[in-house]
């Protein structure tokens, strides 16, 4: 199918073409017409599947043809907003980096259109949003809590809302934000179209999604469990002291464009760093202890190809979108299955190829059991492959002998120094070998990590 089959307006056509999109994916292809035709929506649809787009267009569209409703019973207390135009799409996301990537995407998609949009998260001073809100917005994204600051500050009435969005609902239940979304919901009209994306949908979901939802067409575009195709999954056992000094060798040795690193905990996101630092590879760590701006920087820096390597947690890295991230490392095992999928949905992205890198300690073995059991097939363990040698003790690199990062796109870390240690990476026969980064990596030979055939 292309794009002109959609029904989609010209503006808008030429926004998607100037994106190089040829063809919509199988969730857009799905959703659109059914926003189009004023339709309920319950998606469950993981990351990385195009479905920002899949909301975002069609919202546009219907803002763009439609004449904003006039309120029937003026309301002398509302809040001063520009009158022309009233908050007529609200989308509600978990964090506020994935707030702020929906609005981008507005930006890049809305580009031809005269619709104006902002986005409001907490972190970052509120005046400058008050300014915007009150020069009037036809569509607002923002994060639940900052919103209802602003609805209690008076800045931001929701009763012309006509299309709701709630994204990465499940997401929004992990953080703790279902309350907040019930007393939101009660400034927004009853009569609206609502379209609500989870990626997984556990039962406190499905009965929020009952409440809100009506007469709803559920989409899914994927399996829940199932991750992208395009990863390979690469587990190694290591004990905790020498999780660091695997993951400096192992950035010394792949050829990486960018490499998301997750950790449990923040704390133990900034040892990560500071260790990586030591050894000249850039790398910087977003967490909710971070300020805004550190996140937003670090963030900057990643997708600029500045620092190469970014550590997170989960709760940071929720719904990033970053093009060219080719290798996920788990540092930590995540206790919990779906969040293996949505780590790992990080790369791969709209069918780039990607690799996932899990570190084992002797505590993760059930981690490792339960994402098995989801992904229904077995992680290549590194220790499986012939001649491989978990670290026993720490690796000693030589600063002197790498050159540090923080190179542009596509640049991967090299190492001119053989690793101390036997061969964390021996070669195997007729495997696969990682994806390329951007640039050429001339101690390639040296690449020796195996690429699971699955
Ligand atoms: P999302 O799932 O919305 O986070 O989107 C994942 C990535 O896919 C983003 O980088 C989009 O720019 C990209 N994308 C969205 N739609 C398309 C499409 N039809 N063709 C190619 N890339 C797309």
């Amino acid at each position: 199918m292309k794009f002109d089959e959609l029904r989609l307006s010209k503006p808008l056509l030429d926004a998607v073409h100037a994106s190089g999109y040829e063809t919509p994916t199988p969730i857009q292809e799905r959703v659109i017409p059914l926003v189009l035709k004023r339709k309920d929506v319950l998606a469950c649809a993981q990351t990385g599947t195009g479905k920002t787009a899949a909301f975002a267009l069609p919202i546009l569209q219907r803002l763009a043809g439609d004449v904003a409703p006039s309120r029937k019973n003026g309301n002398r207390n509302r809040p001063r907003q520009n009158h022309a135009r009233r908050i007529r799409s609200l989308i509600l996301a978990p964090t506020r980096e994935l707030a702020q990537q929906i609005s981008d995407s507005f930006s890049t998609y809305g580009r031809n259109t005269n619709l104006k949009h902002t986005a409001v998260f907490g972190g970052v001073n509120k005046n400058p949003q008050t300014r915007t809100l009150r020069g009037g917005v036809d569509i607002l994204v923002a994060t639940p809590g900052r919103l209802l600051d602003h609805i209690s500050d008076g800045t931001i009435a929701l009763d012309t809302v006509e299309i709701l969005v709630l994204d990465e609902a499940d997401r929004m239940l992990d953080m703790g934000f279902l309350p907040d979304i019930r007393r939101i919901l009660k400034h927004v009209p009853k009569s609206r179209q609502t379209l609500f994306l989870s990626a997984t949908m556990p039962t406190p979901i499905r009965e929020l999604a009952n409440d809100i939802l009506s007469s709803p067409v559920s989409v899914e575009v994927a399996r829940v469990s199932s991750p992208a195709e395009s990863v390979e999954h690469w587990a190694y056992h290591v004990e905790k002291a020498s999780k660091r000094s695997l993951l400096s060798n192992l950035l010394n040795h792949i050829a990486y464009s960018r490499a998301l690193v997750f950790t449990r905990t923040k704390h133990g996101a900034d040892k990560v760093v500071r260790h990586l630092m030591r050894g000249k590879i850039s790398a910087a760590a977003i967490h909710g202890n971070k300020s805004q701006n550190a996140r937003t920087r670090a963030l900057e820096n990643f997708k600029s190809g500045k620092v190469g390597v970014l550590v997170a947690t989960d709760i940071a890295a929720r719904g990033l979108d970053v093009d060219g991230v080719s290798h996920v490392i788990n540092f930590d095992l995540t206790d919990e299955p779906e969040t293996y999928i949505h780590r790992i949905g990080r790369t791969g992205r709209a069918g780039a190829s990607g690799v996932a890198m899990s570190f084992i300690s002797s505590e993760e073995h059930d981690h490792l059991r339960g994402i098995q059991k989801l992904l229904g097939t077995k992680m290549q363990l590194a220790s499986d492959i012939p001649g491989y040698k978990a670290p026993t003790e720490p690796v000693v690199i030589q600063g002197d002998e790498r050159r540090s990062g923080g190179g542009g796109k596509g640049k991967s870390r090299r190492s001119n120094a053989a690793p101390k240690q036997a061969p964390y990476f021996p070669k195997k026969k007729g495997t696969r070998r990682p994806p390329k980064p951007g640039r050429n990596r001339s101690g390639a030979k040296k690449r020796t990590v195996q690429s699971a055939t699955q």
